[in-house]
């Protein structure tokens, strides 16, 4: 099923859909069982439909009340290995998987129902949201999608990494991480990626997280990575990657690295119109960056697809999958 086929055009509107891009969300809903990678504890999720307007939100439903966490970048509480929003003491945790999916299949609006504090880690990349996303479908709704539209460059820094925003037509994000080690040494450490001619789900959603064995002991001692295991990591020793069938991607490392960047930034609350550079950041500084570009007011915009047509006179392109009606 391409999502071409999935994607509703019936209506009134349907005519004025071949030139507006307009907001999205899944056709009903779908509901996913795994664990949560840090907390190592199942959890269900289901996702459904959201109205327009309303953004991705986060809802506790072993928590009395069913209190609700809006996927927003200033609600990041905890950036240690992962991503973990929270709001009234009631956290969310490894959001940064599933949020990388949603923008790649440019869903503005849905509700995320979690029986547990933790996003399901599923196979440790975005690819199997991606899947379920598509199974049971993506409806167009009325209002346009609007975007961010950086205007102005922005940099944040923290030791020797490093983290930009700045003015581009689409989305392009390139990443560099530096890590001398034997096995690491023999991949690529360094992608560009510019998403006019790159398919996010064919070439990032699938790159798994990854990480040393040897450090697997240190980040238990404080309760992450309780839930780790071939099966939702790539996992490394002195010598080799030991997962049977090896990378996905000869570039899996620096693609995961990209893929959790586009996540973090989704919780900007739009997609970006403009340039990631990331060099060796992480959950932190990419909110760092996320936040610092909320407070410069004068760095960005919020824009329709039709106002950036008419600013640059081209199409903004941002990902075939988001333009795919
Ligand atoms: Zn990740």
């Amino acid at each position: 099923m391409s999502l071409d086929e999935t994607v509703d055009q019936s209506g009134p509107d349907a005519e004025e859909n071949q030139t507006m891009l307009r907001q999205r969300t899944i056709r009903k809903p779908v509901h996913a069982i795994g664990i949560g990678v840090h907390s190592g504890k199942k959890v269900r999720m289901t996702m459904r439909p959201a109205g327009e307007n309303t953004g991705i939100t986060f809802v506790r439903t072993d928590i009395q009340g069913h209190p609700s966490v809006p996927a927003v970048a200033q609600l990041v509480s905890d950036t240690t290995l992962s991503t973990s929003i929270a709001t009234g003491g009631v956290q969310v945790a490894t959001v940064e998987h599933l949020m990388s999916a949603l923008w790649g299949l440019g869903i503005d609006n849905l509700i995320v129902e979690l029986s547990s504090e933790e996003v399901p880690i599923m196979d440790g990349s975005a690819g199997p949201f991606v899947d379920l996303i598509k199974t049971v479908g993506i409806v167009t709704q009325n209002a346009p999608k609007a975007f961010i539209r950086i205007t102005r460059e922005i940099e944040v820094t923290q030791g020797d990494a490093r983290a930009v925003l700045r003015p581009f037509t689409g989305f392009k994000a390139s990443y560099t991480f530096v890590a001398d080690h034997e096995v690491y040494n023999r991949y690529p450490k360094r992608a560009t990626l510019n998403f006019s001619n790159v398919s996010y789900c064919d070439e990032v959603s699938r790159a798994r997280s990854f990480g040393l064995l040897k450090e697997l002991p240190q980040a238990q001692a404080i309760n992450r990575c309780l839930g780790s295991s071939l099966q939702n990591a790539v996992g490394i020793d002195d010598e080799a990657v030991i997962n049977e069938g090896g990378l996905r991607y000869h570039d899996e490392f620096v693609k995961h690295k990209l893929l959790d960047a586009i996540g973090d930034l989704y919780l900007l609350g739009r997609p970006v119109l403009g340039e990631f550079v990331g060099h060796m950041s992480g959950h932190a500084l990419n909110n760092k960056l996320a936040r610092a570009l909320l407070r410069c007011e004068d760095a960005w915009e919020v824009a329709t697809f039709e106002d950036a047509r008419r600013l640059r006179g081209r199409e903004p392109i941002v990902q075939p999958e988001a333009l795919a009606f």
